[in-house]
């Protein structure tokens, strides 16, 4: 995957957070922190978000397929 790509990935995950309402008062989220996380051997991308509104805290998980190497992690970090 090309960095191009990779932010295209990233952007449609900020899509989503924006079109979840918060469920507790409806509110939108605010993306806070984004970080890689592996479970089981795959890479996970574990998005922190906060209601802008009520302040609730939720975490959006995503698999992250542009993760495929060594150096994948640290482009991800770089990117973050
Ligand atoms: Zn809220």
């Amino acid at each position: 995957m090309t960095i191009r790509e990779i932010m295209k990935y990233i952007e449609s995950e900020y899509e989503v957070i924006n079109r979840t309402p918060c469920e507790v008062c409806g509110g939108a989220y605010l993306a806070e922190d984004l970080d890689i996380t592996l479970v089981d051997g795959i890479p996970f991308d574990v998005c922190d978000c906060i209601c802008s509104h009520c302040g609730h805290e939720k975490s959006f998980m995503f698999t992250a397929p542009f993760v495929e190497e060594d150096n994948g992690l640290a482009l991800a970090r770089k990117l973050n």
